[in-house]
């Protein structure tokens, strides 16, 4: 017998029920799931050991009925299961909910380059040039060749790409308590929103906003059909974008703009806190009605001016 077996195979008595689990033990479970290895699903969650079994059969379900039944035969399912060391695990709140009312794509890229303008006085030298590098950078990701990425880029708050050792940063670790989860999608369906994506794109952007290098994150789908995106900023919150891109459009990309330019030693503490740090979110913010762009902006501003961020040295 092995140090980690407990023996029940061999036909020796059971451990005591009362130690053999935990229910402070909390772990992350990760599901990726391919068809001829292209990515088609993924989905984690931090879970107690009682609802480890659930848990896994739900991300088993999500990745094996991801692709269409036709193509069901080609899928490989990689489930991931691993403890999380309360000592690492942060449980924080989740980002404040606002909504830009737009009908076209128009709309929403004029209130883009606004709020950046608005956002980025807060950090960069020439904030014009930056939001000028960031609109560049969006239309890279629309462009129809743009190949899709795995995870976020990272820019400097001049809005240059900084370089990294992976194809982007693939933010994980993020879970939800299961009240948090349905206070967050009772006021949400409310609020007209459904679906599995916007808790998530709350949960991934409440993660990264709350590294203290990171000033704000925008993300574009890669999916055709799903043309609403996010940017989420400091002392803002979350701000969801319909019509961030045209319907059929498959380019996409997230992109996390720092405040700083970071040494490599401060790159690589980023990237490892975004990829390993766990996550547990377990308070919900307001989710607050569509405004009109004009509006929002003032919104916005108005934020922005109550909490200044001090400006820091490129
Ligand atoms: P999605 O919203 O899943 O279509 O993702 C849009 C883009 O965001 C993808 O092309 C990736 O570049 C990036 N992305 C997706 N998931 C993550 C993640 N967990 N962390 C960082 N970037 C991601």
């Amino acid at each position: 017998m092995t140090e980690f077996d407990n023996g029940t195979d061999q036909g020796l008595p059971s451990p005591d029920p009362a130690e053999e689990e935990n229910p402070k033990t909390l772990y992350n479970i990760r599901m990726r799931a391919s068809v001829n290895g292209k990515h088609c699903s993924g989905g984690e969650e931090i879970l107690a050991e009682k609802d480890l079994e659930d848990g896994v059969a739900r991300l088993f379900k999500r990745g094996f009925e991801s692709p269409s039944p036709h193509f069901r035969k080609d899928v490989s399912i990689s489930i991931r299961v691993e403890g999380v060391a309360p000592e690492k695990l942060r449980r924080s709140a989740l980002l404040p909910v606002r909504q830009l009312d737009s009908d076209d794509d128009q709309t929403t890229r004029s209130f883009i380059r606004s709020f950046l303008h608005l956002s980025l006085r807060q950090i960069s030298v020439d904030h014009e040039k930056a939001t000028q590098n960031i609109l560049d950078c969006i239309d890279s990701f629309l462009r129809p060749e743009a190949a899709a990425m795995w995870g976020a880029i990272i820019l400097s708050p001049s809005g240059e790409k900084i370089p990294l050792p992976d194809d982007g940063v693939r933010t994980t670790h993020i879970g939800i308590e299961s009240q948090t989860r349905n206070d967050l999608l009772t006021s949400a369906r409310s609020n007209g929103i459904s679906g599995r994506r916007f808790p998530e794109a709350l949960m991934l952007a409440s993660k990264v906003l709350a590294q203290r290098q990171v000033h704000l994150e925008l993300c574009i789908s890669d999916d055709p059909t799903y043309t609403t995106g996010y940017i989420a900023g400091k002392n803002i919150g979350y701000i969801r974008l319909p019509h961030i891109k045209r319907s059929g459009m498959t380019g996409g990309g997230r992109i996390y703009l720092l405040n700083k330019s970071p040494d490599e030693e401060e790159l690589a503490a980023l990237i490892t806190e975004l990829k390993e740090s766990p996550f547990l979110f377990e308070k919900t913010a307001p989710i607050s009605p569509p405004q009109k762009l004009t509006d929002l902006l003032l919104t916005c501003k108005q934020e922005l001016e109550c909490h200044p961020i001090p400006s820091s040295p490129e």
